[in-house]
């Protein structure tokens, strides 16, 4: 693990406790086989090897899970038509189908056909309208493995400025609505590629999340020194993956940081399990 001044805000620390805290609570509840299923559409290998971890860390804290697997030439019809059968399955508590679809689906209205009760991924127009209305439902994974870093070493959020750099409705749209609610009462600003001087911006931040993938674009003059430095960008690059955020030389004038990889990458399985367990509840499961 990399070496700072502050404090390396170790995800996989916060996914083990995460995982155990779930496996306890299904353990304790006498295992009420509660079921994640994937819908997963074509040949992409990444997509494959992130299915397969969420079936692997799903079976390890005692969930069930079932994957459809559909050709890169699937049709809407089809798809739409694996979704509906996994909808109306009440043995399925959550679904999550693996994005992004290939290019010739219709991604937006496969999803909304799941309910935002089964949406674990969190990423329907209705999850996302529950989000801003302040309902019951489900936050997306990264976001919610962001706020579930900022939980785990005690990073003070109220009345703080917060800063998120990207506004996509995956990451940086949903986190700064979580960042502004009542109770963790951040002061939002949400910067995108048309903010001028974002240097300046991010330099007025308490607590800077960066979710662009523009890699090591965050470098020590846009960070406040004592700032929390929350890195969610990933850029493959020949060195190997990188983040947003220029580690070495953010490390040492941030209090609290994440490294990239190690930080809220490996947040989103976890996450996605914690919302699986939440879905069950929300469908009559007692756990
Ligand atoms: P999108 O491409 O959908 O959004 C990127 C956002 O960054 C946009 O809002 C864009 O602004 C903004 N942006 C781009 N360039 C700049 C710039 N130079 N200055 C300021 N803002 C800029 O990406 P995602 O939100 O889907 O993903 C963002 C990153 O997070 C990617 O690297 C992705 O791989 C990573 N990621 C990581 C996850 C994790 O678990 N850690 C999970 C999901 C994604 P505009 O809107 O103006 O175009």
């Amino acid at each position: 693990m990399a070496q700072a001044n502050g404090i390396i805000m170790d995800g996989k620390v916060v996914r083990d406790a995460l995982l155990a805290g779930l496996k306890d609570r299904i353990d304790a509840a006498g295992g009420p086989g509660i079921t994640l299923a994937t819908v997963l559409v074509g040949d992409d290998a990444p997509s494959r090897t992130y299915v397969g971890s969420k079936h692997k860390q799903a079976q390890s804290v005692g969930m069930k899970s079932v994957g459809v697997d559909m050709p890169a030439t699937a049709t809407q019809a089809e798809v739409e038509s694996a979704v509906k059968k996994l909808v109306d399955d009440a043995t399925v508590h959550g679904i999550l189908v693996q994005i992004p679809l290939p290019a010739h689906l219709n991604e937006e209205a496969v999803l909304d056909l799941i309910p935002a009760v089964k949406d674990v991924d969190g990423l329907t127009t209705a999850s996302l309208g529950r989000l801003v209305r302040g309902l019951d439902g489900h936050v997306g994974c990264t976001p919610l493995g962001v706020m579930r870093l900022l939980e785990y070493y005690g990073i003070t959020t109220s009345g703080k400025r917060a800063v998120v750099v990207g506004r996509s409705t995956l990451v940086g749209y949903p986190l700064s609505i979580l960042l502004a609610r009542k109770g963790i009462d951040c002061t939002v600003t949400l910067a995108h590629s048309r903010t001028p001087n974002l240097a300046a911006v991010c330099r007025e931040a308490d607590i800077l999340i960066s979710a662009t993938g523009m890699a090591r674009s965050i470098t020590a003059e846009f960070v406040r020194p004592g700032a929390c430095v929350i890195d969610v960008g990933i850029s493959r690059t020949e060195s190997g993956i990188v983040g947003d955020v220029d580690f070495d030389s953010v490390k040492d004038i941030a209090s609290a940081i994440t490294p990239m990889p190690g930080g809220t990458g490996v947040m989103t399985v976890a996450c996605l399990l914690e919302n699986t367990l939440s879905a069950a509840r929300m469908q009559g499961v007692a756990v």
